[in-house]
C-alpha cells in the first residue's frame, strides 16, 4: 500500500493550516463538518495520528475513534433533529476513498431523506458554521 502522505488536506487542517467548521475534540480525535455535504449535518471524524485509512491504521487508534465517532453521531442525530444516521469509510480509490487520512463520514437521516452524491457541491460556510453549532449545542 502507498504511504502515508503527511501533506494530506485533513492533515492540514489538523496542524490548522486549513480552517475546519470543528464540532468535537479531544487527545486523540477531531471531528469537523465536511465542506461537500451529503445531508445536512454530514460531519467527519479523523484521529490525530496519521495512517492512510483503516487498512493500515494502528488498532488501538481505531477504538479511540470509534469512540469519537458514537459520541458525534449521537450529536449529529440530536443536533440535527434526526431519526438514525448512516456511518461512512472508504479505502483506497477504487472504494472512493479521495482524501488519504483515516476518516469516518457521519450522515444524520430522518425518514425520507436523499442522500446527495459523495463529493458534490460545496456548501455555504455560513450553514456548515450553523450545522457545527448545533451539533455541538447537543454533545
Ligand atoms: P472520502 O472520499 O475520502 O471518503 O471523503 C473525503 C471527504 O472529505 C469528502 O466527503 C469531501 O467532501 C471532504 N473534503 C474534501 N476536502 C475537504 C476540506 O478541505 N475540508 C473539509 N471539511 N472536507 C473536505
Amino acid at each position: 500500500m502507498t504511504a502515508y502522505d503527511p501533506n494530506n488536506i485533513f492533515a492540514k487542517i489538523l496542524k490548522g493550516e486549513i480552517p475546519s467548521h470543528k464540532v468535537y475534540e479531544d487527545e486523540h480525535t477531531y471531528a469537523f463538518m465536511d465542506v461537500m455535504p451529503m445531508v445536512d449535518g454530514h460531519c467527519l471524524v479523523i484521529p490525530k495520528q496519521g495512517s492512510r485509512n483503516l487498512l493500515d491504521a494502528d488498532p488501538a487508534v481505531l477504538a479511540g475513534v470509534i469512540a469519537t465517532v458514537q459520541k458525534v453521531a449521537k450529536a449529529a442525530i440530536k443536533g440535527m433533529g434526526a431519526e438514525g444516521c448512516q456511518i461512512r469509510q472508504f479505502n483506497e480509490a477504487p472504494a472512493g476513498q479521495t482524501v488519504f487520512h483515516l476518516h469516518f463520514h457521519i450522515l444524520p437521516l430522518r425518514t425520507g431523506d436523499s442522500v446527495k452524491p459523495h463529493v458534490g457541491g460545496m456548501a455555504d460556510n455560513a450553514v456548515l458554521a450553523r450545522h457545527a453549532e448545533l451539533i455541538r449545542a447537543a454533545l
